[in-house]
């Protein structure tokens, strides 16, 4: 038995047991069905780099269901502490969590998630060396990959740029001059949608402006806390900010800052681009992980990687509402803790779908090629959102459950009708 916390993959499956318990499903069949990936493919990528020597790097693609529709999922290159072991069993709870994303934000995709264990941030590569690394990972998951089989899109550490690699890797391999639709989180160029960079930050912020109007808090004056700078937090800070909310502490990889006075996003980002972290940014303080979380605000938006908030932190949490915009960031140990604290949690199935729905506007708009303005796009995301959310919140009302219970409960619930709807082949 793999303890919890330690494992993404164990914390993905508890989160599953707790769904199937709320749905009164018992079939161990079925629970194994909707736990396991369908597929994991580990690949080997050699690369010859610009010194002449030939360096091999590892990869995945972990395709957890297809009931719904194609797998659909990001592909990160990251090099988490537990090594190239911990990174599957990661891979394979990102999946998971991207089949029950898809389906609590009502796109009609599936689940998947792909990684290289390589960090581009620590360690300098050429652009040529970047190049070929992900067109060899590109090549190696080809076949497995397609506009009607499994879309990636951008994650952690990967950008437009990498999608663009793949899309022309994968249109060489197959003959086409232009496939577009076998990924999204392109740039606009390449067939990319408007509002896709801002997709997640912003569905976080619609998300949280919905948990606020539950609760009563108005969002004028209502200190934000963001755990990481990277796409999605800075997003949501800044969307959350024109709701009239005040920034009060933010994190990177370099550490994390606190001011309590407030800080301007244009200016916090400005000092990141400047200095290459936000820490040291004028009149702040720098804090502990532990102390960011834990700092007395209004809305706290874990917007980094897994396992940030376990029983401890969530003990000394004194935020009202939290809006997950990374993935797995609290640990199924701190949810009991959390909701008896009454803390409404908006968790990342749901509070990032904004990404992947709108990769998948723009993947029909790839189909059909045609292509639509910035706030027609985002207004088909937030009614997904307004939709999943409201849904979610009306379930944990009449169960007496939190909002991951009820949003994994949905969500399982309909890939299980899609599941008994196909049947079993053969
Ligand atoms: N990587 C993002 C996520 O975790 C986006 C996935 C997508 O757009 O397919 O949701």
């Amino acid at each position: 038995m793999v303890k919890f916390g330690a494992d993404p993959f164990a914390n993905a499956t508890k989160q599953l047991h707790d769904a199937c318990d709320i749905l009164g499903i018992k079939d161990e069949g079925l629970i194994k069905y909707l736990a396991m990936p369908n597929k994991v493919l580990r690949v080997k990528i050699p690369v010859r780099m610009d010194n002449g020597k030939i360096r091999v790097f590892t990869g995945f693609r972990s395709q957890h269901n297809n009931d719904r529709g194609p797998y659909k999922g990001g592909i990160r290159y990251f090099d988490p502490e537990g090594g190239v072991e911990y990174m599957e069993r990661e891979v394979m709870a990102l999946s998971a969590w991207m089949t029950w994303k898809t389906s609590i934000a009502g796109v009609p995709l599936g689940g998947g998630k792909g990684a290289i264990f390589v960090n581009p941030k620590k360690e300098k590569f050429s652009r040529i060396e970047m190049s070929r690394l992900t067109r060899r990972f590109a090549f190696m998951i080809s076949e497995i990959i397609g506009p009607q089989k499994d879309i990636p899109a951008p994650d952690v550490y990967t950008t437009g740029k990498e999608m663009t690699q793949i899309m022309d890797t994968y249109g060489k391999l197959n003959g086409v001059t232009h496939q577009p639709g076998v990924i999204t989180g392109k740039p606009i160029p390449m067939g990319g949608s408007l509002a896709r960079n801002v997709a997640t930050g912003l569905g976080t912020a619609y998300c949280v402006r919905e948990a606020a109007q539950e609760i009563g808090l108005p969002l004028r004056g209502a200190k934000v806390v963001l755990q990481g700078f990277g796409n999605a937090s800075t997003f949501a800070g800044e969307y959350l900010e024109k709701m009239g909310c005040i920034i009060i502490g933010a994190s990177d990889s370099k550490g994390d800052i606190i001011k309590t006075s407030g800080m301007k996003m244009k200016d916090l980002e400005k000092w990141k681009r400047n200095k290459g972290t936000v820490v040291g940014f004028p009149g702040s303080t720098k804090v502990t992980t532990e102390k960011l979380l834990t700092t007395k605000c209004d809305i706290l938006i874990p917007g980094a990687l897994e396992n940030q908030i376990n029983a401890k932190i969530a003990k000394n949490i004194q935020c009202k509402i939290i809006g997950e915009s990374a993935n797995g960031p609290t640990l199924p140990e701190a949810d009991p803790i959390l909701y008896k604290k009454k803390v409404v949690v908006v968790p990342d199935i749901l509070a990032n779908a904004g990404g992947v729905t709108i990769s998948y506007y723009e993947w029909v708009q790839n189909n059909i090629g045609q292509y639509w303005g910035f706030v027609h796009v985002a207004k088909l995301m937030e009614d997904h959102l307004i939709k999943g959310f409201h849904d979610a919140y009306d379930l944990a009302e009449k169960k007496k459950i939190d909002m991951r219970r009820a949003c994994m409960a949905i969500a399982v619930k309909r890939v299980v009708e899609a599941f008994e709807m196909r049947g079993i082949w053969p």
